[in-house]
């Protein structure tokens, strides 16, 4: 059974169906990739996964469960993570606090009486980021920012991520090592990955399947040397001769 799995997924607004259908899985333990042009319905995907969005049609199931429709927090609290573009995090807190801030806000008090303070120091550890713990986030590159905001969502538990352009606005060196990051953290198996991106090199670094999308629709799903080579998919989505 997949971890996630979409079952004619669709969310019209006004006369544009920006998703348009999509039957979507993915088994737990995985990295995959989603790509294709500006518009095509990408991050719409993940507002109805994530429940951003209430979808027009279609059902959405988790681990099991249907999770149609429920709010974000709800989505959130069963283990699906979602990062924005924008990193939301804490610039006055410190590294440290700023992982403690979603499971604060999952757990309330309890997270304060719990003894269990290791998850966001493990999350640190994963990210890179443990020996600028006591750092401001303010003082964080923008590449490390994102990193803290893949470690929040890994501290509040997050059994699937879903991240959209995790590597905008990044260098070069830092989009390498967050790849790097992104299949570790898969590799290590507790946690699945969905990746917004557009960044070739950083798509060829993953190596994982990728699915493509067009128009609100999956066009085709394949390695990246098989997309890469994929005629209708070069058309589309590289631009002609490229
Ligand atoms: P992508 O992430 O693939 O670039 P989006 O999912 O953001 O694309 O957008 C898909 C289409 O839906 C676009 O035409 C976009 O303008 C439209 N769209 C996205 N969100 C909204 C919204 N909240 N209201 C109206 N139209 C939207
Ligand atoms: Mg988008």
């Amino acid at each position: 059974m997949p971890l996630l799995r979409t079952v004619d997924l669709r969310k019209d607004f006004g006369g544009l169906a920006a998703v348009d259908g999509v039957d979507f899985g993915l088994e737990a333990g995985t990295l995959h990739a989603l790509v294709g042009p500006n518009g095509c319905g990408k991050s719409t995907l993940f507002n109805l996964i994530s429940g951003a969005l209430a979808p027009s049609g279609g059902r959405v199931f988790f681990d099991g469960d249907e999770i149609t429709g429920l709010a974000p927090h709800d989505v959130a609290r069963r283990g699906i993570g979602r990062k924005f573009q924008v990193p939301a995090v804490f610039d006055a807190l410190s590294v440290a606090r700023n992982l403690a801030v979603p499971a604060w806000a999952r757990d309330g008090l309890a997270f304060w009486r719990a003894a269990d303070t290791d998850a966001p120091m493990a999350a640190l550890e994963q990210v890179g980021l443990a020996g600028k713990r006591d750092l401001p986030a303010a003082e964080l590159s923008h590449g490390e920012r994102q990193w803290l905001e893949i470690a929040m969502l890994l501290a509040s538990r997050a059994r699937l991520l879903l991240l959209d352009e995790p590597t905008a606005g990044m260098t070069v060196t830092e989009t390498a090592a967050t790849a790097e990051l992104i299949g570790g953290l898969a590799a290590a198996g507790d946690v699945t990955v969905l990746v917004i991106e557009h960044d070739m090199a950083f798509l060829r670094d993953l190596g994982c399947p990728v699915t493509v999308m067009a128009k609100g629709r999956i066009l085709r799903t394949g390695d990246y040397a098989a997309i890469r080579a994929d005629a209708e998919v070069r058309e589309l989505y590289f631009g002609r001769g490229r």
